[in-house]
């Protein structure tokens, strides 16, 4: 007889000494108990792990687990074996793997924890079926989709080797899933629509906040002077990490050490473990850097740049505040961000670009929203969160609106008369009737959009150039003159309008960052 939820309660104690289960977790053991295949979408932190660990300690024969990443498998094998799990990896550093066959045919193992590039290598199924399986765990599941934001090819050749163990359940795990990739992802793993748990994604104590970059270092500084505690601050390059780290640590005077994956694994290992005790340390990081490091106390996750999606955006924040206390996560933004980004969208298979551009039209709406952060993200991960949470900059500090339709139409005209070869920084002087010797060598001060705009007007002309930019009407070509592009000529024809946030000169910078 399957072990039922009283007996998972029990051993939850005993084996990992917590006193309840979180969240859904208990409805996905229940699940996974009785043979019912599950693909579970929880937030980072929510404790995906114990819903696969605490089933193959109750169910006879072993739990296959796919992951990833080498490291992840082993930060994982260690947390295991220390609760006393009979688990162990089949990775191509590891030595014994000789032993661990043997342990899996003698039906020693709770875990086995394998590569996805496994699945399809010749032998394994053979391998497996001298075995016993329990069940096969999927980790960051949404590995399998091409909508997903971290698509490898490798997670497609699961399917097969499962399907080949048609009476063994299958538990598919991921953080990071809107409604399109959750969908996908159970198809490809053959889970039944039915077997979807989505957890629910909000993390209250984290205070959301997204400005546009002014200064870089000098906004971080400042941000790491105000908030105290652990920290990290995610960078988009490794040059870029190693030149905020130095600067950083000598504007503020606190620990700051650089992680990527251009130092030495020594150097790396060191700085990861070093933060993981500090109380106090700032680590910044590209990427490369979080993926299964279990660290509570994160008070503050900064985003130098833009990042790659708002699911990677919520995956990074979400290391801030796992104790559940109060934590910040502020992300700075500029036009030039957005730029790169769908530059390179457009350089990718012609398939792909489609769903490039709508995770990056999401991102765009989640920086540009004058409305709440925290309701944006959660809509997106499918939920009906209220209008309003009272911890994002802009609920705590509602940014004032303005139409910019018109400016709007002004600088596109602009854009478009002098040829889409000209950067802002020449449009700005046309639409301001500021004439310099290139503006009438080329005749653009005979131009009919020449000093169309008022001098209060001006200053919206930057951050509206940057809100186009990032939401895709303005692209910038190859030599970084502004070209129309998007929904440009519905702005242009009247059918589409512009509403910017209203920058922070106008409404007091004391006020605006009040709080966060
Ligand atoms: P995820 O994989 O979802 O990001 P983990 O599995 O790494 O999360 O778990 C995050 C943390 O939560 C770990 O430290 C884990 O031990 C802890 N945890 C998991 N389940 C519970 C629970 N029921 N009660 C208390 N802590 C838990
Ligand atoms: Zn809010």
């Amino acid at each position: 007889m399957a072990p039922d939820l009283a007996t998972a309660q029990a051993e939850l104690r005993r084996i990992f000494g917590f006193a309840d289960f979180r969240g859904r977790q208990a409805e996905v053991i229940e699940r996974v108990l009785a043979g019912q295949s599950t693909l579970a979408v929880m937030p980072t932190g929510a404790g995906k792990s114990l819903t696969y660990q605490l089933p193959a300690t109750l169910l006879e024969g072993t739990c296959v687990v796919v992951s990833p990443l080498i490291a992840l498998m082993h930060d994982q094998l260690r947390s295991a074996r220390a609760n006393g799990i009979r688990a162990a990896t089949l990775t191509s550093v590891d030595a014994d793997w000789r032993e661990t066959i043997d342990a899996f045919r003698a039906g020693e193992l709770d875990l086995l924890y394998v590569a996805p590039e496994r699945a399809s290598q010749p032998g394994f199924a053979g391998m497996l079926r001298d075995g016993r399986l329990a069940l096969f765990a999927v980790d960051e599941a949404h590995c399998v989709s091409e909508w997903g934001h971290d698509f490898r090819p490798d997670y497609r050749q699961l399917r097969p080797l499962m399907d080949l163990f048609p009476a063994v359940p299958r538990l598919a795990l991921t953080a990071t899933a809107d409604a399109h990739t959750r969908a996908d992802v159970l198809a490809q793993l053959g889970i039944p629509a039915d077997g979807l748990v989505i957890a629910g994604f909000d993390r209250p104590n984290i205070r959301y906040a997204i400005r546009p970059r002014q200064s870089g270092s000098r906004q971080l500084a400042d941000l790491l002077a105000e908030q105290p505690g652990p920290g990290i601050v995610y960078a988009q390059t490794r040059r870029q990490v190693e030149q905020l780290a130095e600067k950083l640590a000598a504007e503020t005077g606190r620990e700051v050490r650089p992680y990527h994956a251009g130092l030495p694994a020594e150097v790396r290992s060191a700085n990861q473990a070093a933060f993981v005790a500090s109380e106090d340390m700032v680590i910044c990081a590209t990427i490369a850097f979080g993926m299964g490091i279990d660290k509570p106390d994160v008070r503050l996750v900064a985003h130098a740049g833009v990042p790659k999606s708002i699911e990677a955006y919520y995956q990074e924040t979400g290391r801030a505040g796992r104790d559940g206390d109060p934590a910040l996560a502020v992300m700075l933004w500029g036009a030039g961000d957005f730029v790169t980004a769908r530059q390179r969208v457009a350089e990718l298979e012609e398939a792909r670009q489609p769903g490039e551009r709508a995770r990056l039209d999401a991102l765009a709406g989640l920086v540009e929203t004058p409305g709440c952060r925290r309701a944006v993200l959660l809509r997106h991960f499918g939920e009906d969160p209220p209008p309003t949470c009272g911890n994002c900059d802009n609920c705590l500090d509602p940014p004032k609106v303005v139409d910019a339709t018109e400016l709007a139409r002004k600088l596109l005209s602009a854009a478009y008369r002098t040829g889409q070869s000209f950067g802002l920084g020449h449009l700005q002087k046309v639409l301001t009737g500021a004439a310099d010797e290139r503006i009438t060598q080329r005749g653009h001060d005979k131009l009919s959009v020449f000093g169309i705009v008022e001098r209060e007007e001006a200053r919206l002309i930057a951050p509206l150039a940057r809100a186009l930019q990032a939401r895709g009407a303005l692209a910038a070509n190859d030599h970084g003159g502004l070209v129309l592009a998007g929904d440009a000529r519905a702005i242009l024809t009247g059918d589409a309008e512009v509403a910017i946030v209203q920058p922070p000169e106008g409404r007091g910078r004391r006020g605006r960052s009040r709080g966060a």
